[in-house]
């Protein structure tokens, strides 16, 4: 084989005259008769590539039998395009390359798709062929932006003296909210290692173990219901540091994201500091703990001033003590009865018993429901909104959740509709001072809404056990445009908080020493004060990269159904591999189809 000599993409002007040889693959050939050209594609970029049989009947001969995505070898001499010939488009557009010599390394049996078209195929067939995907300058480009933010996120740390340690992958359970994968031992029958589905027991084990600041590109396991931002296997740059407050944690991470974002694209507009809200705020203002603050349309409370008007609806939510809120959408008066239908249908989608919208006037509502409005009442509202001639609001009324996840549904499509979600854009926001704990009304009893680590606010220690809805919690989560990029809190270092916030969310002495004694013992020997956070690198890459799928920034993912479609994972395996792991499969019965032959 020959000898490599440059890459495609590397080729320019003054390599005129230069003998070289190339490898790559054949990104396109087209036969003119009497010369052949190739778009020769490696890592680095195109180079086209001249097979003319006046200068090389040899390399002529093997170009014209050439077959896309054939791999090859091309000996040649770099030359200027001739006057006319150039492509701009093309960072090697000005030269091209004359073939003295062709090496087919490799033929192509024929293609799923054409590779440049890969967009535009079925993303099945896409993760079936994945190297296929990936060869397209797209998914280059996302595997080249994952590599240079997770090298400037381990830069900036250890800069800031972190060091980056690996923790196991067999580990055991470490409830973060999902179901685990479980591992089953092949010495131990009947017992079973946990995929970690973060490390944050063993982070905090490293604070104990005086590691100070610790980092890790941690690769995290969850068995939940998969949605675009989630995989059953995801990264998060995971990070702890001793000694700090909440405020040391938000500075060093906003520092951080900060520096990175503008290391990789150093054109994006970033506003810093990152503005904060409270999840109360954040709940009341939009409905939902991660905001897209790329557009406004807070909400506005009009329970008081509706519940007290003559609309039976207001006054009976009011009476329930349930919520009227809305939010304005400027000059969208001019919106189609169908464009206001398809938003009455989401909110009921959502749950809701509909969406109640207005015209704004000259100082009047226009609306079916307006007319039950008195004149002061409608003032009232347009000043309640701040609205102005030509401006449209819109309502939602009834039980105080089913209100705000409506009402964050309707919104994030208005801002779809009206283009406000302008990928170019990064909002990014803390949302802090989470509560401690959330009511699981099916399982009957309180839930961490973090991890049951989080520590809660000192000033609220004293009504943990009469008022747990009330008790805030050290407790924060970036988000960015619209998603949560991060969550992180100060943790308990105390046995006794511990064992006090277990008892909160339902263990019993004996199932917490179960589930976490290795923990609360080891915060016996001398456990320092400690918090930290952990970022969605999929997520945060895929923000970058402008997509709203993280599979689109991930090498090798799995469907929404969980399946590598490449690898064909999950398989079967045999029955002597399941023996020697002391496992007997049982499968779920098949559902009764109603359909059955007669
Ligand atoms: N382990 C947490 C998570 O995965 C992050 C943290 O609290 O640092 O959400």
């Amino acid at each position: 084989m020959m000898k490599r000599t440059h890459k495609c993409g590397q080729l320019q002007s003054e390599d005129v005259g230069q003998a070289v040889v190339l490898m790559g693959w054949v990104r396109r050939h087209r036969d003119h008769g009497r010369v052949v050209f190739l778009d020769l594609w490696d890592r680095d970029g195109i180079v086209q590539i001249v097979a003319d049989p006046a200068i090389y009947e040899g390399a002529y001969e093997v170009a014209q039998s050439l077959r896309d995505e054939y791999v090859v070898a091309v000996q040649g001499v770099v030359r200027e395009r001739p006057a006319g010939a150039e492509n701009l488009a093309l960072a090697t557009g000005a030269i091209e390359v004359a073939a003295a010599r062709i090496e087919v390394l490799n033929t192509v049996s024929p293609l799923p798709f054409p590779v440049e078209d890969a967009a535009s195929v079925d993303e099945t067939v896409r993760l079936r062929y994945r190297y296929l995907d990936l060869r397209r300058a797209e998914m280059q480009q996302n595997l080249r932006l994952r590599h240079e933010v997770v090298k400037g996120l381990r830069n900036a740390l250890d800069e800031a003296t972190f060091l980056e340690v690996e923790t196991p992958v067999l580990t055991r359970s470490t409830p973060e909210g999902a179901r685990d994968y479980l591992v089953p031992s092949r010495v131990h029958p009947g017992e079973f290692y946990a995929l970690p589905q973060s490390p944050q027991q063993m982070k905090q084990l490293l604070m104990v173990a005086g590691v100070d600041r610790y980092f890790q590109i941690a690769r995290c396991f969850r068995d939940e219901d998969l949605r675009a931002d989630r995989q059953p296997e995801f990264t998060q740059l995971d990070l702890e540091m001793s000694f700090v407050d909440q405020e040391d944690v938000l500075d060093l991470t906003e520092g951080m994201i900060a520096r990175v974002v503008k290391a990789v694209q150093p054109d994006r507009e970033l506003l810093t500091p990152f503005p904060r809200l409270t999840y109360d705020e954040s709940m009341a203002l939009y409905g939902t703990d991660k905001p897209d603050l790329r557009w406004g349309m807070a909400f506005v409370d009009c329970t008081e001033l509706l519940g007290a008007t003559e609309v039976r609806i207001f006054r009976q939510v009011s009476a329930e003590g349930g919520a009227i809120k809305g939010f304005r959408v400027t000059g969208y008066s001019g919106a189609t009865e169908a464009e206001l239908e398809t938003l009455q249908v989401l909110s009921r989608e959502l749950g809701a018993a509909g969406v109640i919208w207005f015209h704004v006037g000259e100082g009047t509502l226009e609306a079916p429901v307006a007319r039950h409005l008195a004149a002061e009442e409608q003032r009232m509202l347009i000043r309640a909104f701040d609205a102005g001639p030509g401006d449209q609001l819109f309502l939602v009324a009834g039980e105080p959740t089913t209100v705000h996840r409506a009402l964050d549904g309707l919104r994030r499509e208005m801002g779809r509709r009206l283009g406000l979600d302008d990928p170019a854009k990064l909002a990014f926001a803390w949302v802090v001072d989470f509560p401690l704990v959330k009511w699981d009304a099916e399982g009957q009893r309180w839930d961490a809404e973090h991890h049951p680590f989080t520590h809660p606010k000192m000033e609220d220690l004293a009504i943990l056990e009469t008022d747990p809805a009330a008790v805030r919690a050290d407790c924060y989560d970036l988000v960015c445009n619209g998603w949560e990029l991060g969550s992180g809190s100060i943790r308990i270092h105390k046995r006794e908080l511990q064992t006090q916030v277990l008892a909160l969310l339902g263990y019993t002495t004996e199932t917490a020493e179960a589930s976490f004694g290795h923990l609360m013992e080891a915060f016996e020997y001398g456990a320092p004060p400690h918090g930290g956070i952990a970022i969605g690198i999929d997520r945060l890459v895929a923000i970058l990269a402008g997509t709203d799928t993280i599979r689109d920034v991930i090498a090798f993912p799995k469907t929404r159904q969980a399946v590598d479609l490449m690898m064909r994972a999950p398989a079967p395996v045999s029955s002597a591999q399941l023996g020697e792991i002391h496992v007997r499969v049982v499968r779920p019965r098949p559902a009764r189809s109603d359909a059955g032959a007669e």
